[in-house]
């Protein structure tokens, strides 16, 4: 519930006492108070559709029920809340869960490391392994690629104007083309194999997201990415996917790498792995590659057990392939109706990117992504831009549990948005 005085005040406490740096903020101007599923409500109590979803945060929805009740019984028992890496009950339920619903249905093999809380620590991590595990000092990572905000992530950034925020040069990294950027037809491993190929290369590891969900919403073609693998292994180099925006089931499958059959060395997830939206992280290492020194890279709050009893609640989605079988169905749906948005506005010049519910629509029209997305937030649909500085790319992200109903609605809400925004 809502004071008059909250409402009164609206948005002028944020712009006189929060940094300069906020920004979602920026672009919706609202306050919001209470979110259920796919739904948010501000303040006045004015409902709007998410197609947002905490960036990848909260693909199963708000508040999911059942996570919310295991979370709410949790606490109501005085379960730990902060533990570092002590062993906790809530820890071994998440690594029993994860191991039999999402390791061994794979045939996958991993160690489990708990990083800090945050995606960018699940790079960090990864990348720092690689460099002890190989002795080599570089990171190849792609054009358009995001990884994270922090100095060793942001090293591998495609983004000129993040990079420049660091106001140091950020080092031991290169960049590769990825999969389409030079056109059809031009196989980008190739550029990839004879940076590896250099005689004073030093190279420790490849990472890579199958679809870049910062970048742009290019996505990798499976058997671009075996080729990927392919060159890694030859090279003797370590192959990181980070799946932290585009894994826990946003392309249709847990990780996003599954149709490709690749395995990569080291795997970073984060996001949406607590389910609820709690701050979770975790770093899955090649067991032979799992030589780190205890404490050798530790953190505060690597045991935010109210994030593992969501999670251990999140995996259960993941017992039979319903889930996945709806998120392919509904991705088609998507797809869709973008191809009838873009046929139907030529002016646009607009093209689908992504896969699965990480889809979106380029338009080169300068200023028309944006346009669109603020369009639709006046009409009750929150939906944000991709595609780093351009900003070209209109992203849909709904929650992957989003009944036909509320998605039918969305997209309707976003073609009303473009057919009020087209020239
Ligand atoms: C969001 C994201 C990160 C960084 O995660 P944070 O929790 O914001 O630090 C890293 N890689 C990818 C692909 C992401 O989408």
């Amino acid at each position: 519930m809502v004071t008059s005085a909250s409402v009164v005040n609206g948005l002028d406490a944020f712009e006189e006492l929060e940094s300069e740096v906020r920004s979602y903020v920026r672009a919706w101007p609202a306050v919001w108070s209470r979110a259920h599923g796919a739904s948010l409500w501000d303040e006045r109590g004015r409902e709007y559709l998410d197609f947002f979803s905490g960036a990848g945060g909260l693909n199963y929805g708000h508040n999911p029920d059942e996570m919310i009740a295991a979370l709410t019984r949790y606490m109501q028992s005085q379960g730990i809340i902060h533990s570092l890496d002590m062993a906790t009950t809530a820890k071994r339920d998440f690594l029993l869960r994860f191991d039999e619903l999402i390791l061994k249905p794979r045939a996958m093999s991993y160690k489990v490391m708990f990083p800090g809380p945050t995606g960018t620590n699940a790079v960090e991590a990864a990348l720092k392994l690689a460099r002890k595990v190989t002795g080599r000092r570089d990171i190849v990572s792609f054009t358009n690629a995001f990884h994270g905000m922090t100095l060793g992530a942001l090293a591998l950034s495609g983004n000129v104007v993040k990079r420049e925020s660091a106001g140091i040069p950020l080092e031991h990294q290169l960049t590769a083309p990825y999969d389409g950027e030079l056109g059809d037809g031009v196989d980008t491993v190739s550029v990839l194999d004879a940076i590896l190929a250099e005689p004073d290369a030093s190279v420790a590891a490849v990472i890579v997201e199958t679809v870049q969900g910062e970048g742009g919403l290019h996505a990798a073609g499976a058997e671009w990415l075996q080729r990927l693998s392919e060159c890694c292994t030859r090279h003797d180099v370590l192959l990181i996917v980070d799946d932290i925006q585009a894994g826990c089931g946003r392309t249709g499958t847990f990780f996003s790498f599954e149709p490709a059959g690749v395995q990569p060395d080291l795997i970073c997830l984060s996001k949406s792995i607590s389910g609820s939206g709690l701050p979770m992280s975790l770093t899955l290492i090649r067991p032979d590659l799992d030589i780190w020194s205890p404490g050798e890279h530790n953190g505060t709050f690597r045991g935010n057990n109210a994030a593992f009893v969501t999670a251990t609640e999140a995996l259960n989605w993941w017992r039979d392939d319903s889930l996945s079988i709806e998120v392919q169905r509904k991705s088609e749906v998507i797809r869709q109706e973008l191809e009838s948005i873009a046929a139907e506005h030529e002016t646009l010049r607009a093209a689908i990117r992504g896969r699965g519910f990480l889809q979106g629509l380029h338009t080169p029209v300068e200023g028309m992504a944006s346009k669109i997305c603020g369009r639709a937030f006046e009409r009750g649909l929150l939906m944000e831009t991709s595609g780093g500085a351009a900003s070209d790319v209109v992203k849909l992200m709904p929650p992957l549990t989003i009944d036909d109903e509320d998605l039918h609605r969305g997209l309707a809400i976003l073609r009303a948005s473009v057919e009020a925004s087209a020239p």
